[in-house]
């Protein structure tokens, strides 16, 4: 279970990065990548993905099976 940020509607805002409390979400190729074997989609830690709740592009993180 993870999120995962489309690169399409990613403008490298820089916001999501230090909200995530795994800190999953990295630089990478000029925009943000969302490291999948460390992303928790925030469970335990909040009630809803952190990043999704501070991107200001509608769905750009989406879950990711
Ligand atoms: S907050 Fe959204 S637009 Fe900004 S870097 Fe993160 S994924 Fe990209
Ligand atoms: S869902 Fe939570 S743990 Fe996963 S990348 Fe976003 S802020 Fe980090």
């Amino acid at each position: 279970m993870a999120v995962q940020i489309n690169a399409k509607i990613c403008t490298a805002c820089g916001d999501c990065e230090p909200v995530c409390p795994t800190k999953s979400i990295v630089p990478h190729k000029g925009l943000y990548t969302v490291k999948t074997d460390t992303c928790t989609e925030c469970e335990g830690e909040a009630d809803m993905p952190q990043c999704i709740d501070v991107c200001m592009e509608e769905d750009c993180i989406v879950f990711v099976e």
